[in-house]
């Protein structure tokens, strides 16, 4: 679904990405984890073509994204993106948020964009604020329109960067539950996240990143139970 083949990436004459490779599988679920500044943020990106990259490619199911005739904002709706800050239109109440790119870019007619918009509120709990405005709902509420809303727009797969690292506690497992469900239907998934209970609980792999490089890309339990590198060894003693 989404392959990473050998991506290098600068920033002016910082190498961000050094020979990046990844690929994650239909309904795969891998979490990626590493160091603050370790690029984890910058691949993702990458797999959206929010970020171009250098050398190597990034395909989406066998399509190259990188390749410059790619349409990217047909990609984009096809992958869904949560970022850490929820990114929500704040002059838009909470439907409209779950309309508009259904409108726009899919060419939903609206009755069909908001039936949609609703099956999508309902199950992330969240039925009762579709005529709120973003800044009325608690962070873990926005996380969740954010959610529903990149789920609108049909995405084969869904990229997360932090998604709960901005949130008050109390509301992070409000926000996991929701990404738990849509991993155990299947959907396709690449977070980058540092909440290791979610990790154990649905990642199929464990990608750990430092410096700019795939240090290790394990299944989940050896990563876990017997990290190879001392850099992944080091790193979870610090948050486990
Ligand atoms: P992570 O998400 O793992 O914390 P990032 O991908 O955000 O890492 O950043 C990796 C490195 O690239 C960091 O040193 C960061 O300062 C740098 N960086 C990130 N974005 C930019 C940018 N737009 N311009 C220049 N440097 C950047
Ligand atoms: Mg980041």
């Amino acid at each position: 679904m989404v392959e990473i083949r050998g991506v290098d990436k600068w920033y002016s004459t910082f190498q961000v990405l050094k020979g990046c490779s990844l690929s994650v599988a239909r309904g795969e679920v891998v979490v990626v984890c590493g160091p603050s500044g370790s690029g984890k943020s910058t691949l993702i990106k990458c797999v959206n073509a929010l970020e171009p990259v250098n050398t190597g490619e990034v395909l989406i199911e066998g399509t190259s994204i990188t390749d410059g005739k790619a349409s990217l904002s047909k990609l984009r709706a096809r992958v869904g993106m949560v970022f850490q800050h929820f990114e929500l239109f704040p002059h838009m109440s909470v439907l409209e948020n779950l309309c508009i790119g259904q409108e726009k870019v899919l060419k939903r007619k609206s009755e069909e964009a908001r039936d949609k918009a609703m099956g999508l509120l309902a199950r992330v709990g969240m039925t009762a604020h579709a005529g709120k405005y973003p800044l009325q709902l608690s962070g873990g509420q926005q996380q969740r329109i954010a959610i529903a809303r990149a789920l609108a727009m049909d995405p084969i797969a869904m990229l997360f960067d932090e998604p709960t690292s901005a949130l008050d506690p109390e509301m992070i497992t409000e926000v996991l539950d929701v990404m738990v469900s849509l991993a155990q239907e299947g959907m396709t998934m690449m977070v980058v996240t540092h909440e290791m209970g979610f990790a154990r609980k649905v990642a199929d792999r464990v990608v750990f990143m430092d410096r700019g490089e795939i240090v290790e890309d394990t299944p989940k339990a050896r990563f876990f139970e017997d990290p190879q590198s001392d850099r992944a060894k080091a790193f979870l003693s610090k948050i486990l």
